[in-house]
Order: structure tokens, then sequence, then C-alpha cells
């Protein structure tokens, strides 16, 4: 394990201490520590009540939005730090939200609200690790399990299910049968979270390592929360998943595989995916149908030339995913070389433009863009250089024979 903290932890532990206060780093912080991973951020539990927290650390900037929660963020050394009282979550009538948060004394109290035991840990140098429910057994047998009852635990708060979920895909870790039976059976509950919390754990499952595993486990769950998921093609669609670069949009993209354009673009709003996520998804969608058969060479080309670098990289890297052939790894070497070697595949790569067309005397409309895009697919297929002179003498070719 992992002990050493950062400075401003360590100090922000022993002013509480000196104040007479229990402290202790706990949640994601100890996981971390214990599984040799660096944590990304470390909260503090505290049986300081907010109003002490605020006294012990007079004099440093905070912020008090976290107030009713007990949380108090302080910053410290420019880091902020968010220190909570320990406290005890109320009924959960909305299945969500707890309705009242209660202080606690007891640093056991406040651990038992956590969700999984990996996550219900605490440790401060004094006392070393405090570890109620065999949370770093858990971590050791890399399994995801409630503190407590799992049934009453995803009752009170659904997003616990996709928050197990996650962690599993993250971790590489496998769910406690009783944990995995619970998610199935409260999965309709999933319906009372909201769109935005369901996405960000989602996308975040997306990356993990054991995606797949995660999205086979939680088919029920997920399908509850996202109907449309459901079809025969579901399983192969999740394991297709793990062969895609850890690129959550991309994964969404083979995910969302089995919908049709309407569907497709549904389930993007109903997820309220970001503008640059649907965005990405809907112009992979449409790259893969445009993928040429047989792939060669100047195919690829145009293929790029529709629908940009990007898309067809994306596209090919799906089709790739879904039938491991070599003709679409090839492709993709293909792509990258094109895009190294600044191939012209696109009007602006293209060495003449409008505005010298014109120079040269000819008028602009909707012909001199027929000459440009006729030229460019010319140079696509090898038959004409992309160098200015040559390109003039072909396009000005071309009107004359339009003319004449
Ligand atoms: P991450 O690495 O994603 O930040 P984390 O475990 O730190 O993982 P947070 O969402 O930052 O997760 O939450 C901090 C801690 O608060 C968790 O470790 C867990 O103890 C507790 N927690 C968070 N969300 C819930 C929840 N919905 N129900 C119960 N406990 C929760
Ligand atoms: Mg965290």
């Amino acid at each position: 394990m992992r002990t050493e903290l950062p400075e401003t932890v360590n100090k922000a532990l022993s002013m509480l201490h000196q104040a007479g206060f229990e402290a202790y780093v706990v949640g994601g912080c100890v996981r971390d520590m214990l599984m040799d991973h660096s944590p990304k951020d470390y909260d503090l539990a505290t049986s300081a009540h907010p109003q002490a927290i605020q006294r012990v650390f007079a004099g440093f900037a905070m912020t008090l939005e976290g107030l009713k929660h007990g949380t108090v963020r302080v910053i410290l050394n420019h880091e902020p730090l968010e220190i909570t009282t320990f406290r005890v979550d109320g009924g959960y009538s909305d299945g969500r939200h707890p309705d009242a948060v209660r202080f606690t004394p007891s640093l056991e109290e406040d651990l038992l609200r956590r969700d999984f035991t990996i996550n219900a840990m605490a440790y401060a140098p004094e006392t070393g690790l405090i570890d109620p429910f065999g949370g770093r057994a858990d971590i050791a047998a890399r399994l995801i399990r409630c503190v407590g009852d799992p049934e009453k635990r995803f009752s009170e708060d659904a997003l616990r299910i996709l928050r197990g979920l996650r962690f599993a895909a993250v971790l590489d870790f496998e769910i406690h049968p009783d944990t995995l039976q619970a998610m199935e059976r409260l999965s309709p509950k999933l319906n009372l979270i909201s769109a935005e919390r369901v996405e960000a754990e989602l996308m975040k499952l997306l990356t993990g390592p054991a995606a797949s595993r995660s999205l086979i486990l939680g088919r029920a769950a997920l399908c509850a929360r996202m109907p449309c998921l459901d079809d025969a093609g579901y399983e192969e669609r999740a394991r297709a998943l793990a062969r895609l670069p850890r690129d959550a949009d991309l994964r969404l993209a083979m995910l969302l595989g089995g919908l049709d354009e309407q569907a497709l673009s549904g389930a993007l709003t109903g997820l309220k995916s970001s503008r640059a996520t649907a965005g990405r998804v809907q112009r992979a969608r449409a790259a893969l149908q445009k993928i040429p058969v047989p792939l060669e060479n100047t195919a690829l080309r145009l293929l790029i030339r529709d629908v940009g670098f990007a898309a067809a990289a994306d596209a090919l890297n799906l089709r790739l995913a879904q039938t491991g052939e070599a003709a679409f790894a090839r492709a993709l070497e293909e792509l990258q070389g094109l895009r190294a070697s600044g191939a012209c595949l696109s009007l602006k790569d293209m060495r003449l433009d409008g505005g010298a067309l014109i120079r040269s005397g000819m008028a602009p409309g909707p012909e001199m863009g027929r000459i440009l895009n006729t030229l460019l697919d010319r140079v696509i297929q090898g038959e004409l250089k992309n160098q200015p002179e040559d390109l003039l003498a072909a396009a000005l070719e071309m009107a004359r024979h339009k003319i004449e």
C-alpha cells in the first residue's frame, strides 16, 4: 500500500487533529492507494462540524457550496481539498438523493453509507487503514461488493448500479453474485436517474479495460434504462467493443451500432451526449455505410474525400473490430500514411482554388465548383499532379471544352 500523502493533505489532517478532531482520507483515494495507483484527488472526512472546519481553516480560501452535505472546500497551496463532516444519509424517497443528511461522530457510520466495500475505507498516518467491511480483501480478490444489503443500497440510490458496473469495467474487477443479482432486480429504478449521470457513468465504463464484461454482466440494468440497446446483436457488439481503442466516443458508436439513423439520434439525445460526441458517432455511422468494396487505394482516397480523415478512420476501426479482417487494418495504416504525407484528399488540400481561377479569367459560379471537384477526383486517382500549373492548365482545358 502507498502510504505517503501529499504535503497539503498531511497538513490538513494534522490541523484537524490538533484542534481535537478525528480526520482521515476516505473513499476513492484509499482504494487507489491500496492498489498502488496514484489518487487523482483526496477527500477528507472528519468529526468536526462544518462550522468547526471553517474555524480550523480560518485564513485560508474556502468555498461553501457543499455546505448542506457537510462539505467545506479549502484551498491549501492553491489546491482544493474537500473536507466533509462524518455523516449518515437520511431516507431516499426519490431513489437518488438522500432526503436529509445527519452528522455523526462515528467514522464507521460514515463508512457504512458508502457504496462499495472498496470505497468504504479510511486512512490516517496515526491509525493506519480503517477497513470495517473488508475492502482490502475485496481489492485483493478483485471484487465489487456492496456495503450492507445490496438490494437496499441500490433501492436507496440506483446510480450505484451504474457506478458498480463502471468500477468493474475500469478496475477489471468481478461483481459479487449478490451484488450482481441486486443490480438486475433493481434495474427498473435506473429510470429515476438523470440522463447526465447515466451518460457520465456509461462513458467512463466504456473506456475501461473490462468494458465488454461489464456491458454483458450489466445488460439487464443498461437495457432497462436504454431499451433501444436490447437486441440480438447486443453481446456481439459488447464483445467487439473491446477490440477498439479505449476511446469512449468510438466505443459508444459500437454500442449503438444496432440502431437505425433515427433511433441513433434518439438515443444520443436521450443520453444528452455532447454535440462533439453525437456528431462523431453519427459521422462514423454514415462513413461505415460508405466503406468501399474492394477497399483498394483509390477507393480509400475517395472515401476520405467524402467523409474526411477522422470519420473514415473511425469507420475503419469499427469495421476492423467487428470483423477482425486484415484488410481494414491495412486500410487504417494506409490512411495514417496518407494523413502523414499530407496527401491531397479535399478541396482545401488542392493547390488551386476558385480565387486562382477567377484571376485567370474564369467566371465564378456552379460550373467552377464542378471543375474544381473534377480536378480533385483526378488528383486523388493519380491522373493529375497537385501542382498549380498542372491544375490550372487542366481547369482551362475543361472550361474550353465546356464552351465549345
Ligand atoms: P473516482 O475515481 O471516480 O473519483 P471515487 O470512489 O472517488 O471514484 P467519487 O464519486 O469521487 O468516487 O465519490 C467519493 C466517495 O464517495 C466514494 O469512494 C464513495 O465512498 C462515496 N460515494 C460516491 N457516490 C456514492 C453513492 N452514489 N452512494 C454511496 N456512496 C457514494
Ligand atoms: Mg473521487
